[in-house]
């Protein structure tokens, strides 16, 4: 019997370990960390072998191929191990696409992926069809394959996951943009994270249909080099060479393969960042053959997605915005170029390799004070310090952060948690430090 072991038991690892016994391979899971109740009682369920706090070696060797969940790196020496031998080694949505038929609707990019992934969700969900949310959002995609049965899935996909995918093929493929992010776990090396965004376009014929944004100029340029067979979808703000998709009078156009037009005003998302995810979003349904009418209703009552520039409560006069989720200096650009008054920025958390040259102009625009929120905030004052802000430092947590802020902010003005920077220096992850910023500001 194959032996497939499966490495994390995340939302991914416990998925893949459910579908792999249904399959009747041998399956065993191993953590090196704690796996969390709910996701041991599902593995006991299924009497599958498990293990944490540990890797056993002789038991993970002796794999003929190995699930591995995109939060370990490459370098772990037991994954170089596994490479040494040439043990094949696969993301989980790599091994669920071999159990389904189901069109596979497919996101990636640095910025915009989970919001475009769930308003895409919401259209053919609106419009009635039999479809999954699966990646990085909601259910894995392996378990979803296992006991449900869609003819759909939208699936939101980081470069770790594609970077372990090979055969998997996506029926519409979605490139929202890319920019320097997660170099750490690239070698520092920006080719090397392009490529792994263009995985998402792999295995794709004629049939498929690959949407992205035409003005990102990393895309265009890998574009040429690529010579996709899939028939190309570019957007763009306004109208321009190429672009099928653009906002023209007001209005929002989608020129292929169905003429589509709608009120830009009706979009319930707004934001010039917004305005690409709902092109994005809009062409994956029109492709999919969904009516106009659906999608024009489902573009304008989406309800948005928690910590994306998520409005809190306005105090006196001070609206606070939770944007925990721009955890890279693009994010937080498109969050700053959004605000309509003086905003006092909560910046700061654990450094990926960030250059702040991206949003100083903005930063010199936009904010009357700086909130630096992190164990180590010595580049962030390297940085800003020269602009003569006014500056808090809390490297304590997130209650001491937001009273800085409020005592920062002025009558009229924006407090926005927009970081830049990944969380786990003092929380544990983005969505706590989202939660905690929520509650403090409520507590005020
Ligand atoms: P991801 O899942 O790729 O991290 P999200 O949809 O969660 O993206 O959005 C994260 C943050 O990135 C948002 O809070 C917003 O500030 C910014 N953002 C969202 N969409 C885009 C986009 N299309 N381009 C650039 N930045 C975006």
């Amino acid at each position: 019997m194959k032996k497939i072991v499966i490495l994390g038991a995340g939302e991914s690892g416990a998925g893949a370990a459910v579908l792999a016994h249904k399959k009747g391979f041998d399956t065993f899971v191993s953590d090196m960390s704690a796996i969390q109740d709910r996701y041991k009682n599902q593995l006991d369920e299924y009497n599958i072998r498990w293990e944490e706090g540990k890797h056993t070696e002789d038991l993970i060797m002796d794999a003929d191929e190995v699930i591995k969940s995109p939060g370990i790196p490459n370098e772990a020496p037991l994954i170089q191990k596994l490479i040494a031998k040439g043990t094949p080694i696969i993301s989980e949505i790599e091994f669920a696409g071999r159990y389904t038929d189901a069109k596979m609707i497919c996101i990636t990019g640095s910025n915009g992926k989970t919001t475009t992934t769930s308003l895409i969700y919401h259209i053919f969900k609106s419009a009635a069809l039999n479809v999954g949310l699966a990646g990085n959002i909601g259910k894995s995609l392996a378990l979803q394959v296992a006991l449900e049965d869609h003819d759909y899935y939208i699936i939101e996909l980081s470069s770790f996951q594609l970077d372990n995918m090979y055969d998997f093929r996506a029926n519409i493929a979605i490139l929202m943009n890319i920019t320097p992010d997660h170099l750490d776990r690239y070698d520092h090396c920006m080719q090397n994270y392009i490529d792994s965004k263009f995985r998402i376009t792999q295995n794709q014929t004629q049939e498929d249909a690959f949407i992205f944004w035409n003005d990102d100029p990393i895309i265009k340029k890998e574009l040429e080099k690529y010579g996709l067979k899939a028939h190309l979808y570019p957007f763009s703000a306004i109208k321009e060479k190429n672009s099928i998709a653009y906002v023209e009078d007001k209005e929002v156009k989608i020129t292929e393969p169905i003429a589509f037009n709608m009120e830009q005003e009706k979009l319930a998302l707004t934001g010039q960042h917004n305005l690409y995810n709902s092109l994005a979003a809009g062409i994956s349904a029109n492709v999919a053959g969904i009516t106009k009418e659906n999608i024009r209703q489902a573009l304008s009552d989406f309800k948005g997605v928690e910590h994306r520039l998520e409005k809190v409560a306005r105090i006196r006069g001070i609206d606070f915005i939770n944007d925990s989720k721009a955890t890279n200096v693009n994010s937080c650009w498109y969050a700053l170029q959004s605000m309509t008054t003086k905003t006092v920025l909560i910046i700061g958390g654990k450094d990926k390799g960030n250059d702040y040259t991206e949003i100083e102009e903005l930063v010199k625009e936009k904010c009357s004070a700086l909130v630096f929120l992190g164990l180590h905030n010595e580049k962030l004052h390297a940085f800003f310090d020269k602009m003569n802000l006014p500056t808090a430092d809390i490297q304590t947590g997130m209650r001491d952060a937001v009273e800085a802020a409020y005592k920062l902010a002025k009558k009229g003005e924006t407090v926005l948690l927009s970081p830049c920077c990944a969380s786990f220096d003092l929380f544990k992850s983005y969505e706590d430090r989202g939660e905690q910023f929520k509650k403090y500001v409520r507590e005020l």
